[in-house]
């Protein structure tokens, strides 16, 4: 195996508000070449780094009813909770350490806010959301949720006392992930200590990157990402290491191409304008269903 080579160390751009309780960083398909297409199938990556959030206990902050088709919504936190309600009548509360793994396809209306424990306190919030797309026979396919638990994601042991890297969709070292998913992807949650080091490998061919989310580490004992970066590879090469220099959480996220037209329009992605504006005319329509504010 050869050693997959870093492309790109890329700092946070500005922050923006997705609605009154997200304050993100865009990272695919921002203003660094990151497309849906060089990023497939990881085609919208916004990060949330540490941010306070005073107490708002009386309105809760975060985004209102709006609709999704034809891909997935992966929301990873690490600090904070977030409390999600859909038109299908499912909801939940995403505590610290767990995942959300909801399958739009066909459609959905949802709302993200803060949960209202959190609401209560106030505190430090820290998320991932990436959307994975669906592939063109799936993107019609019926809703569905994985509600997966910081219990349930496999956790694999680092050598050396170097931390654990946690499964949460395809696999590690022969080990399977939590989540399952429609097309190969891979997202890891590597939490190191200090002086801990993984290897990982994925096909060359796979689009593959990851997210400092915590401290600071060396990739393949060169190249130094720091707090908050996003490091893309190359497509050449399987094997990286990843060495924290201090204790620290990396987010790997790896996935097959699609390679299929992309059609995207706000929280429609698809494969032509034609079912574009058919998203239009349903959500319209009331074919998403109905969710009250
Ligand atoms: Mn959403």
């Amino acid at each position: 195996m050869s050693v997959k080579q870093v492309e790109m160390v890329m700092a946070p751009r500005e922050p923006h508000f997705v609605g009154d309780g997200f304050r993100v960083h865009n990272f695919i398909p921002g203003g660094y070449g990151l497309s849906m297409q060089r990023m497939d199938p990881f085609i919208m990556l916004d990060y949330g780094s540490k941010f306070y959030f005073p107490a708002s206990p009386f309105k809760p902050k975060g985004v209102g009813v709006h609709p999704h088709r034809g891909f997935e919504t992966v929301t990873v936190a690490y600090k904070g909770s977030v409390a999600h309600h859909d038109s299908s009548g499912g909801g939940g509360v995403i505590e610290e350490g767990d995942v959300q793994w909801m399958t739009a396809a066909s459609g959905v209306l949802h709302k993200e806010f803060h949960s209202e424990a959190f609401s209560k306190t106030g505190g430090d919030f820290q998320m991932v959301q990436l959307w994975v797309n669906l592939p063109a026979k799936d993107k019609m396919s019926t809703p569905k949720y994985q509600a997966i638990s910081n219990a349930q994601i496999p956790k694999i042991a680092v050598p050396n006392n170097g931390g654990v890297v946690e499964v949460i969709a395809g696999n590690y070292d022969g080990n399977n992930g939590a989540a399952s998913t429609f097309t190969p992807v891979h997202l890891l949650n590597a939490k190191l200590n200090a002086g801990g080091e993984a290897s990982i490998n994925f096909p060359a061919h796979y689009n593959t990157a990851f997210i400092v989310i915590e401290g600071d580490v060396i990739v393949n004992g060169t190249e130094e990402a720091p707090l908050d970066n996003f490091v893309l590879f190359t497509n050449s090469g399987e094997s990286f290491s990843i060495k924290a220099t201090e204790n620290s959480v990396v987010l790997i996220i790896s996935g097959e191409p699609i390679k299929e037209p992309i059609a995207a329009h706000g929280p429609f992605v698809m494969n032509t304008r034609q079912e574009i504006m058919e998203a239009f005319q349903d959500y319209e329509n009331g074919k998403f269903g109905v969710l009250e504010d």
